[in-house]
C-alpha cells in the first residue's frame, strides 16, 4: 500500500530483482479498517509479474467469506485478524485446504495470549506494530513486548508459527525487533520514501 498504485507492475518486476523475500498486501475494506486499498482482482492482475511469495494481509470484515478467492488470485499466504471474525478456527481452516499458509493478525490493542488455543494451527502470528488502516504510522514500542511474548508462547506449545511484524519497521528498530523473536519483517514507507528502494531492502536485509 506504501508503492504507487499506478506504477504497480513497473514496482513489482523491480522487487522481483530485489532481495525482498515477500511481497505484502495490504487489503482494506473501508469497515475494519476505514481506509479502503484493493481486492482480489488487483492482485490477481499483479501475480504475474514476480513469483516472490504473495503475502496477503486482510484488513477486512468477515474475512472467512473472501479467503478462497484470495487464494485463487495468488495468495501464497493469508492472514485474517482475531478482530475481524468469530470463527477464525473454520476461517483458518478453509485457508489451508486451499494449500496457503495461514496467519492470524492482532491490532495493538490485543493481548497476545488470546492465540495461546490456535498457535499451533497456524503457520503465522501478525503482530500491528501500528493501528491499521494507514501507512507512514509511528512504531508502537509496546510491541517489542508482544512479539517477545509471542515467541515464549510459540516456544512453549511446540508451535512452528512465524512471528511478522507490521508497520513502521525501518532500519532503527530492525535489529530489536529480530532480537526479540521476529522471523519476517514488513516495511512499506521505509523502502518506497527511499530513492531506491531495492537498496533499501539490501540495507534493511543486512539487518542481523
Ligand atoms: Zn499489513
Amino acid at each position: 500500500m506504501s508503492a504507487d498504485f499506478s506504477r504497480m507492475a513497473e514496482i513489482l518486476t523491480m522487487l522481483d530483482q530485489s532481495e525482498a523475500d515477500w511481497i505484502h498486501w495490504d487489503v482494506m475494506d473501508g469497515h475494519f479498517v476505514p481506509n479502503i486499498t484493493f481486492g482480489m482482482d488487483f492482485i490477481r492482475a499483479m501475480r504475474p509479474y514476480t513469483k516472490k511469495f504473495f503475502d496477503v494481509h486482510l484488513m477486512i470484515e468477515q474475512p472467512g467469506k473472501y479467503v478462497e478467492a484470495f487464494a485463487d488470485a495468488g495468495a501464497d499466504g493469508i492472514t485474517v485478524h482475531w478482530e475481524a471474525t468469530a470463527h477464525l478456527h473454520r476461517c483458518i481452516q478453509k485457508i489451508k485446504r486451499k494449500g496457503v499458509r495461514a496467519g492470524v493478525a492482532i491490532n495493538p490493542a490485543t493481548p497476545v495470549h488470546i492465540l495461546e488455543d490456535i498457535i499451533n494451527d497456524i503457520d503465522l502470528v501478525l503482530i500491528m506494530s501500528v493501528n491499521p488502516g494507514f501507512g507512514g504510522q509511528e512504531f508502537i514500542l509496546r510491541s517489542y513486548k508482544k512479539i517477545y511474548e509471542a515467541k515464549q508462547m510459540i516456544e512453549r506449545n511446540g508451535a512452528k508459527a512465524l512471528i511478522e511484524v507490521d508497520g513502521g519497521v525501518n532500519d532503527d528498530n530492525a535489529s530489536k525487533l529480530l532480537e526479540m523473536g521476529a522471523d519476517v519483517l514488513v516495511a512499506g514507507s521505509y523502502i518506497f520514501k527511499h530513492k531506491n528502494p531495492a537498496e533499501a531492502v539490501k540495507i534493511l536485509k543486512r539487518i542481523t
